[in-house]
């Protein structure tokens, strides 16, 4: 196979200051891709803000002979966003790449103890920040009829101990890109936007102590994420809509489906049948992988014309 080349294409690497940015972002610049290295450059709770961390990136890459300049706008506000958009126009005319990577770890209690502001910072960052950069560069992509999004999601959406804020940000980014994805497909354009659930020693695993935060760093390095980022970022990625876990030089297919189910066939539908049909409705033998919502309610009845609500 011949190598995946990037060769005159723009990408927007978000929070590639440091982490598992810094090593997207390094990977698409030695293959040829012009860089806008974003990063707030603040703490991994999303606390202080410095430039020089994407200038430091955007240095790097340029000392290995690669195309990056820095941007230490914050992805977290709509007008944030517009000015990391324009700088990166303003460069190089168009957008054909974008990594939304930048997260953060706001809230650390409970549910009972998690705060206002704590919620609505790893929502503003991950949630918000994502949606601001598809807006903002949507238009372009599609006039273009070329574009590549890779969305940053997390496997907290699992479960992450009795933590919620960051889980749910997470989750709404791979909601985001299913939807983002239906309505590419809809359309007939050439932009695809799948999402990745990365593992990675980083700052950010200092949240799980030195032990794991160590094993992490020396099992599961950055840089083994980044080939499957750059897979998804190229105009022959294979797929629109999908999310994968990474990490530790692999990749998993992560897909939302429905089991076969039960459907009643009299009109004896009631609580107690529910209940005894439980563990036929778990059973995930013959599960579908419904393409949308639409889709997904054809499971029940075809009597409606669903595909018309498709576009
Ligand atoms: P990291 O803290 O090194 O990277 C996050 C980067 O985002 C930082 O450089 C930070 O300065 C930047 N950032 C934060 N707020 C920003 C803002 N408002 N605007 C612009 N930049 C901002 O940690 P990491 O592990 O490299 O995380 C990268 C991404 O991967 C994050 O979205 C994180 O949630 C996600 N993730 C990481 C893991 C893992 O195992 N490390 C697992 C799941 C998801």
């Amino acid at each position: 196979m011949s190598e995946l080349r990037f060769d005159g294409k723009v990408a927007i690497v978000t929070g590639a200051g440091g982490g598992l940015g810094k090593a997207y972002a390094s990977l698409l610049a030695a293959r040829g891709a012009k860089l806008l290295v974003n990063d707030l450059g603040g703490n991994f709770q999303g606390q202080g803000q410095d430039v020089s961390y994407a200038e430091a990136a955007a240095r790097d890459i340029r000392d290995a002979g690669g195309i990056a300049e820095a941007n230490g706008d914050s992805v977290a506000t709509s007008a944030g966003v517009e000015a990391i958009v324009q700088d990166a126009l303003k460069r190089w005319g168009r957008v054909d790449i974008l990594v939304n990577n930048a997260g953060i770890v706001s809230a650390s209690g409970t549910l009972a103890t998690v705060t206002d502001e704590e919620w609505e910072k790893d929502m503003a960052v991950s949630a918000s920040g994502t949606f601001y950069l598809c807006r903002a560069v949507w238009e372009g992509m599609l006039e273009r009829d070329f574009g590549r999004i890779v969305n940053i999601s997390s496997g907290s959406w699992f479960g992450m101990g009795s933590a919620v804020p960051y889980p749910a940000a997470k989750g709404a980014v791979w909601a985001m890109t299913r939807a983002l994805a239906a309505a590419t497909n809809a359309l007939g354009k050439n932009v695809k936007i799948n999402a990745i659930m990365p593992i990675a020693g980083s700052r950010m695993t200092q949240l799980m102590g030195p032990e794991i935060h160590g094993l992490m760093e020396r099992d599961f390095p950055a840089r083994a994420v980044a080939p499957v980022v750059a897979m998804l970022a190229h105009e022959s990625a294979p797929c629109n809509g999908e999310m994968f876990t990474a990490g530790g030089g692999g990749y998993t297919r992560v897909f939302a489906g429905v089991t076969q189910g039960y459907r009643a066939t009299d009109k004896d539908w009631t609580p107690e049948t529910a209940l005894a049909q439980f563990d036929k409705v778990m059973d995930t033998s013959g599960f579908r992988i419904p393409e949308g919502s639409m889709d997904e309610a054809a499971l029940y009845t075809s009597d409606v014309p669903w595909e018309a609500f498709k576009a």
